[in-house]
């Protein structure tokens, strides 16, 4: 029975500039997107049959919320491979197992994640054959998201961050990630992004030009004091606590702190391996932090393994 394993990385948003919301309720985004080196793992297995099924597997028992990924139609995964299907007309059903690496609903866009390697391992264990271009088209109707975790390194993200085109780039970066005991809802954000910018003018979202120039020069220095995310303030209302995180890793000598996308994840920005060891050091400590992860980025988007 043919099958393919696909890894997929998270992403995170090197800058997240968030427009007033559209009349179709989406905000337009001006991002720099970076894809990490945290993957979650898909296995498409053809079935006799034309039931699409999905498993979660996890190590990480830690983080509690993982129960909330669901085990049904509602994953992303299925949701992906449902579409492929209708793209192709193909008959055949899937098995899809993920492992789950990715935290959930920590800004750093797993489901998104699962849903693109989901369409390249089913693209490749149905032999239906679609270009990386034509699984684009589709990634963009699955999520905002889905299109860069398929393009990986990094990229600058326009509309609802569904477009993705290439931006010059240099050097890797080491990456602190501080994860929280509880997730955060995009949507709940969002909501109070614009509550709190209710009646203002809210600009149009641009990516700050000294973030393209500290990328295309390598300038890890200039990178971090670039990083930035129109989000912040409404996450922070929704999570104080998360303050605290982000000071902890300035004072363990962070180049740069944000939170990944609509948080609860921080991200810090290391010097390199040593500076890195030690804002991880710091957080493991912090309360407000339940997990801290070394990383490195940008790596390759959804693979075949
Ligand atoms: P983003 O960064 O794209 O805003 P996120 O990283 O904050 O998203 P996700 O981990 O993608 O959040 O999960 C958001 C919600 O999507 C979860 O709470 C879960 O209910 C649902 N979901 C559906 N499919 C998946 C999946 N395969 N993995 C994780 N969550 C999924």
């Amino acid at each position: 029975m043919s099958s393919a394993n696909v890894r997929v990385p998270a992403k995170i948003n090197l800058c997240l500039g968030v427009g007033p919301v559209r009349d179709d309720g989406y905000h337009p985004l001006a991002t720099v997107y970076q894809a990490v080196d945290l993957h979650d793992e898909v296995r498409a297995a053809v079935r006799d049959d034309d039931r699409i099924t999905v498993t979660v597997h996890t190590d990480l028992d830690a983080r509690s919320e993982i129960a909330v990924v669901p085990e049904d139609d509602d994953n992303l995964a299925v949701k992906a491979a449902r579409l492929l299907r209708e793209r192709t007309g193909v008959s055949a059903g899937a098995d899809l197992a993920i492992r789950k690496v990715i935290p959930v609903a920590g800004g750093m866009a797993g489901g998104s994640a699962d849903a693109a390697a989901a369409l390249v391992a089913c693209n490749d264990a149905w032999g239906t054959g679609l270009s990386r271009a034509e699984l684009e088209e589709l990634a963009a109707q699955l999520g905002s998201d889905v299109p860069f975790l398929l393009h990986g390194g990094n990229a600058i993200g326009g509309g609802r961050g569904e477009t993705v085109s290439p931006v010059l780039a240099r050097g890797s970066y080491h990456w602190v990630f501080a994860m929280a005991d509880h997730g955060l809802s995009t949507k709940a954000v969002f909501a109070e992004f614009d509550r709190i910018n209710a009646g203002a003018q809210v600009p149009d979202p641009v990516v700050p030009d000294a973030l393209l120039s500290a990328l295309r020069a390598g300038d890890a220095v200039a990178l971090g004091q670039a990083l930035s995310n129109d989000l912040t303030e409404a996450a922070l209302s929704l999570r104080p606590e998360l303050a605290d995180t982000l000071a902890i890793g300035i004072e363990a000598g962070a180049l740069g702190a944000i939170l990944s996308g609509s948080g609860p994840t921080a991200l810090f920005l290391a010097s390199d391996e040593q500076n890195s060891l030690d804002i991880a050091f710091a957080l493991s400590s912090a309360a407000s932090c339940a997990d801290v992860v070394q990383s490195r980025g940008p790596v390759a988007g959804a693979r075949l393994i």
